[in-house]
């Protein structure tokens, strides 16, 4: 009985295993042909001056236009593409649309705000990031500072020294710099401190626990404290009612992003609210 529920757990096991490289292959497959076959889409989020509400600049945000499957999230692909290395290729379409999508923007009069964009710990060990975006902004002839990487905690422990570089030599250039989902990693100050930043993002979980939780104030207040000392700007993800944004203000955060103020949407709608919002009253 035991030996064969035994075999039965490992047949299960095995099959499912099997589905599981069988989804992930299909998914690289696809996600071969979205480059291909221009399925990928960028949404740009407004970012907006904490004080006033005012819009500042934004957030590119991946999305893939699935042919059957409809608009798939990057929560659902970006991992595989991490793991398969196409995050590279992607990442570099991402660069090249946002940088693009910039451009085009300042051609059409609309106030220049920087745009950030999302980079993997991939694309820095390809070794190559520092020389595209050298390449991309001579071909576009944009201010450097109107563009900023998010960069995620988790790319330092990988190859912190060749990350580094790289990241020294894009802030050398006048690109920005941004630790994205700040909290939530292994940062420690020694490190923090070697880093060519900007900005810190307090990732969207202190923002969702903050009306609740007095010690997660604290922890937000703390970072706010920090960063001055540092001289980075903080920036808080992910806020959703006005209580929170009350609560910031008081804190003394600079910078915000969240549903309240708008959600991600497509670069015309983006460029209406960056126009609408930037008249004179
Ligand atoms: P992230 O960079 O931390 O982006 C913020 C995420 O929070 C976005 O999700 C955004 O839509 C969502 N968000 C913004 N405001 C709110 C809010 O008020 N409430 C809630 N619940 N969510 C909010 P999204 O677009 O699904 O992206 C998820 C993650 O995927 C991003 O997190 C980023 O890590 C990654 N990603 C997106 N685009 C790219 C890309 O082009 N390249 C790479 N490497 N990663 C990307
Ligand atoms: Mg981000
Ligand atoms: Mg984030
Ligand atoms: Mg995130």
């Amino acid at each position: 009985q035991a030996v064969k529920s035994g075999t039965a757990n490992y047949l299960h096991f095995t099959r499912s295993m099997r589905d599981d490289l069988k989804e992930r292959l299909d998914l690289e497959d696809e996600l071969r042909a979205a480059i291909r076959d221009n399925q990928l889409v960028l949404n740009y989020q407004p970012k907006v001056a904490i004080h006033g509400g005012e819009p500042v600049g934004g957030e590119a945000l991946l999305r893939w236009q699935h042919p059957k499957r409809g608009i798939v999230p990057p929560g659902v692909f970006i991992p595989t593409a991490e793991e398969t290395g196409l995050i590279v290729p992607i990442g570099e379409w991402v660069l090249r649309n946002a940088i693009k999508q910039i451009r085009e923007w300042l051609d059409a009069g609309l106030p220049p705000i920087q745009i950030a964009v999302n980079v993997s710990e991939r694309q820095f060990r390809w070794g190559h990031l520092p020389a595209l975006i050298d390449v991309l902004l001579s071909e576009s002839g944009i201010p450097p500072h109107l563009l900023q990487l998010e960069i995620t905690e988790t790319i330092l422990p990988e190859d912190l020294e060749g990350a580094l570089q790289q990241m020294r030599w894009i802030a050398d250039r006048g690109v920005a710099l941004a630790l994205d989902d700040f909290g939530t990693g292994y940062s420690s100050l020694s490190y923090l401190r070697e880093l060519p930043l900007d900005c810190l993002k307090v990732d969207r979980k202190f923002v969702m626990d903050m009306e609740r939780d007095q010690s997660t104030r604290h922890i937000v207040e703390a970072i706010v404290a920090m960063a001055q000392a540092m001289d980075l700007k903080v920036v808080a993800e992910g806020i959703e009612t006005p209580a929170q944004w009350e609560i910031l203000k008081r804190l003394g955060v600079e910078e915000g992003q969240g549903y309240l103020f708008s959600r991600p949407m497509p670069a015309d709608a983006f460029a209406e609210f960056i126009r609408h919002a930037a008249k004179p009253v």
